[in-house]
């Protein structure tokens, strides 16, 4: 059962836990609606919705191409400087050997991220404009899949930890990529918290 696509009948809702099928209230305002008998959150209503996720994810695509462009981080060790990039790691995992890890550190930190920004946008500026993609359906259903995918989070936390000591061995100056990157984190989840899914549902339905 699809129980992401409950608006198969227009204004009935069915709960995802309980079953019970109940009329969906008309609220315009940001809410949590609740079934009337289990009291599962059935969805969040967000206002402008649709505005939000597209605003966050082209200010996020900006930082994304910041974050990666320009130096993530400078080591200075007596009188010698090293810049990094975000992919540096990556490449140097990879030069390492330890090509599993810089896979991993390459989906998580710089695909999954940039596929959930460019998803977002593919499946959300067309509605915006009362249409719908293409490939809205597969779209949409591998931005669900990539949202579990994206891990800069834990990354950045990885990132700070070894800052903090490898500052007792050298200088390190912070470089405009790593605020990027930082300021990406909060955009990108933003972003797909702004995502409500029967606005796509909807759109399907209209466009049939
Ligand atoms: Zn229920």
């Amino acid at each position: 059962m699809d129980i992401t696509n409950p608006l198969s009948k227009s204004t009935l809702i069915a709960c995802h836990e309980c079953d019970l099928l109940q009329r969906q209230p008309v609220i315009t305002h940001h809410a949590n609606v609740q079934c009337g008998r289990c009291g599962a959150v059935l969805y969040r209503n967000i206002p402008d919705s649709v505005d939000r996720t597209i605003a966050l994810s082209l200010a996020g695509l900006i930082l994304f191409v910041v974050a990666n462009l320009f130096p993530f981080l400078s080591f200075e060790v007596g009188s010698q400087a090293t810049r990094t990039t975000l992919f540096t790691g990556v490449r140097e995992l990879y030069a390492q050997g330890i090509w599993a890890l810089a896979a991993l550190v390459f989906v998580t930190s710089i695909l999954a991220p940039l596929l959930q920004l460019v998803l977002m946008l593919y499946v959300f500026i067309p509605i915006k404009a009362g249409r719908v993609a293409i490939y809205t359906r597969p779209a949409f259903r591998l931005l669900n899949k990539v949202r579990d995918w994206n891990m800069i989070e834990v990354f950045m936390i990885g990132i700070l930890v070894a800052l903090v000591k490898l500052t007792k061995m050298a200088t390190i100056v912070p470089g405009i990529a790593l605020w990027s990157f930082m300021a990406l984190i909060f955009l990108v989840t933003g972003a797909a918290a702004s995502i409500d899914g029967r606005i796509v549902w909807r759109q399907f339905e209209q466009a049939k």
